[in-house]
């Protein structure tokens, strides 16, 4: 009740605008029909031919590009939570949930505790976790990073592999054991970091791993 009031009264200070272009939008965080048909691209990527054998399939939302990619860029490089719940928005509003009816549990492909550290949160959480617990799925930390990676896109494509391999481990086998899981991350690029996680839930005996990323920022349409 409070808080309605006080959502309100934020909203006659401050009215609610779309992220991306400024015009006025009926509620905070909220995209204008502009913008959402500019900026959304739901799709699955064609994983054939890529060598990414160890995710069953990998739906992004978006390309990363326009809107999306600068909210991305606001929320990995400032921190801006404005940007996180825009850009959390976007999934809820979107994303047809139904298309992954089979998921019991969601995972994060996990940043390095150092850079985590030093951003003092983690972006992949705060755009899925909240909309993946209103599907009723457990949000699992399961996965580490047990070294610190270049980011992906500064490499040449031999060199990511390389770069990735062996980079992850399981923390929590049990949670994930004869399940069907929903590996997210932000962005994929080639989907090879995505593959390397799936490997390693496969390995402690995943039932399944479908792959979702807001944005891509590779693959063709
Ligand atoms: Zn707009």
């Amino acid at each position: 009740m409070l808080k309605d009031w006080w959502a309100a009264l934020l909203d006659i200070i401050y009215p609610p605008r779309c992220p991306v272009c400024r015009r006025p939008v009926d509620r905070g965080g909220a995209w204008c029909p502009v913008c959402l048909a500019a900026n959304l691209a739901e799709r699955e990527l064609n994983l054939a031919g890529r060598r990414i054998a160890f995710l069953a399939s990998c739906c992004v939302l978006c390309d990363y590009a326009g809107g999306v990619k600068k909210l991305i860029h606001a929320l990995k490089f400032r921190g801006d939570s404005h940007a996180a719940a825009s850009l959390a928005w976007l999934l809820a509003a979107r994303l047809d949930a139904r298309r992954f009816a089979a998921v019991q549990a969601v995972v994060p492909v996990p940043l390095h505790p150092g850079r985590r550290a030093e951003r003092g949160y983690d972006q992949t959480a705060l755009i899925f976790r909240a909309w993946a617990e209103r599907q009723g799925w457990p949000w699992h930390d399961a996965l580490a990073r047990t070294r610190p990676t270049a980011p992906q896109w500064e490499l040449a494509p031999a060199a990511r592999r390389r770069n990735i391999r062996g980079a992850f481990a399981v923390t929590s086998p049990h949670l994930i054991a004869g399940k069907t899981i929903l590996l997210v991350d932000d962005i994929v690029t080639t989907g090879i970091t995505m593959s390397e996680c799936a490997k390693m839930l496969k390995r402690v005996g995943a039932a399944k791993v479908i792959g979702l990323a807001l944005a891509s920022s590779d693959y063709g349409r």
